[in-house]
């Protein structure tokens, strides 16, 4: 009998640990795994933002995908996912390469939402991968150099748009990067400005009142100019359009005013909603009994109406149970039911500081900043054990500046 092939889109959280699931169960020659992404790194997405600003080395956000996976049992191929035929049940790769499979787990992951809102997708910059969130840094590197020369304010007015959860962690890590920058460039700070911009009346829309006002003055204490109840409504390279008729002459605007699936999903031939795959309580995409879906890309309704949100929480848990379901199918077993817990949330204000709340207990300042941590090696425990955790916590080094390139500006 032929070995069943299980193919896994995505190397995020999702793809993963639900690769560490398979290695861990699968006997000996019961199924061949195959890990596809486009890069043979994998990004640590909920660390981005310091990609974005400078204040991580490269070598903490980027990890090898390979040195992640035993070899002898799940093979990681580096490719581009273009589409998938479900009926002859094969991958198509941008290589033109196609893979076949038996047992397909889609989790590709998230995009950045900019609404259609004018000149956003052309001129903002996105938090979306670590090309990505490099381009950011170059680019704050580009204008306090042009600066030097021209001393235009635009140059050094860093703007965020979105006081989400993103926006927040994003203007925390320039708290902390600008000043240095400023040293290193010799330009006093006040002649710098880092502006937050958020729709909603408040910072962290839904949070708790507590979280709200203590990021609200924490950011304004250290000098963030925080324009809640204010809409962008168009941005060009240089000029920011906000709904209260102000024109902010801005030539940063990094963007974090939301999420969606990847768009790549649009172009499957699988029912979406919001952006998203809708999926069973077992994580198989509604209706199919060879294709699961997990993370960013899945839409798992914890009720009549309401979604589980995009975390990497969420991604972690659901590839726990889609290992073994994959694993069930394979051999013919009842599947498990997918149950959610949440543990709790906890968003970083730069390194000192952050604020949420962790199995009921709301925290906030420095012992919330040290919680984020434990959190964080959490992350990296589920994606390589404990030896990645020692391995991660000695690497030092600074971001190199111009190491990735992107067509974004
Ligand atoms: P992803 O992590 O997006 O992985 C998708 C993978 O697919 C990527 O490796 C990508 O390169 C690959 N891929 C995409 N398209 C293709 C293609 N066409 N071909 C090949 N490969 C492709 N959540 C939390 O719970 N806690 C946090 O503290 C937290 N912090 C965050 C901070 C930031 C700045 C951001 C942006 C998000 C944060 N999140 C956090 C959310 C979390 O990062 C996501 O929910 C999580 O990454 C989702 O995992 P995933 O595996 O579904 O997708
Ligand atoms: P979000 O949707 O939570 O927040 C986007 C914010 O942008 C909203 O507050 C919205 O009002 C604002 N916005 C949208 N359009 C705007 C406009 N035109 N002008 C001004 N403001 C505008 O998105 P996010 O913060 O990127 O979070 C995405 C997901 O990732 C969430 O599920 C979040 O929980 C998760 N996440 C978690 C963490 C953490 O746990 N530490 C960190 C980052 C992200």
């Amino acid at each position: 009998m032929k070995t069943p092939k299980v193919v896994i889109l995505g190397a995020g959280y999702g793809g993963l640990v639900t690769s560490r699931q398979l290695e861990k169960t699968l006997r000996s020659g019961e199924a061949e795994v195959t890990l596809i992404n486009k890069h043979d790194y994998h990004y640590i997405s909920t660390q981005l933002h310091k990609t974005g600003a400078g204040t991580a080395a490269d070598e903490k956000i980027t990890l090898h995908i390979p040195d992640l996976l035993q070899a002898n049992k799940v093979q990681f191929k580096k490719g581009t996912i273009e589409n998938v035929d479900f009926n002859s049940k094969r991958v198509l790769l941008e290589s033109g390469e196609k893979v076949d499979y038996d047992y397909l787990l889609i989790c590709l992951g998230f995009e950045v939402d900019t609404f259609g809102i004018p000149g956003v997708e052309e001129n903002a910059f996105k938090i979306r991968s670590f090309r990505t969130t490099k381009a950011i840094y170059n680019h704050i590197l580009r204008q306090f150099a042009a600066y030097k020369e021209d001393r235009d304010p635009s140059r050094l007015t860093f703007a965020v748009a979105g006081a989400g959860f993103t926006g927040i962690e994003m203007v925390g890590e320039l708290l902390e990067a600008i000043p240095k920058l400023c040293k290193t460039y010799d330009i006093p700070v006040n002649e710098t400005r880092i502006v937050n911009i958020e729709a909603s009346q408040t910072v962290l829309p839904g949070f708790d009142n507590e979280a709200i006002e203590f990021t609200t003055n924490y950011v304004k204490k250290h000098g963030v100019e925080l324009m809640t109840g204010t809409k962008i409504l168009e941005c060009s390279p240089t000029t920011i359009t906000l709904d209260n008729g102000e024109e902010l002459p801005a030539r940063t605007l990094i963007w974090s005013g939301g999420v969606r699936g990847n768009t790549l999903l649009e172009k499957l031939a699988l029912p979406i909603t919001k952006g998203r795959i809708p999926v069973d309580q077992h994580l198989r995409v509604m209706g199919m009994e060879d294709v699961f879906c997990i993370g960013d890309a899945a839409m798992f309704m914890k009720n009549d109406d309401t979604a589980l949100p995009p975390t990497a929480q969420v991604a972690i848990q659901q590839a726990e149970v889609c290992g073994p379901n994959i694993i069930s199918s394979l051999r013919g077993e009842p599947l498990k039911v997918f149950e959610y817990h949440h543990k709790g949330t906890v968003a970083s204000i730069g390194n000192k500081a952050a604020v949420g709340k962790v199995f009921g207990l709301k925290i906030s300042g420095l012992f919330a900043a040290l919680m984020k941590q434990v959190i964080e090696a959490r992350y990296l425990f589920v994606l390589g054990g404990p030896k990645l955790i020692v391995k991660q916590f000695f690497k030092f080094g600074k971001p190199q500046s111009k190491i990735a390139i992107s067509n974004q500006k």
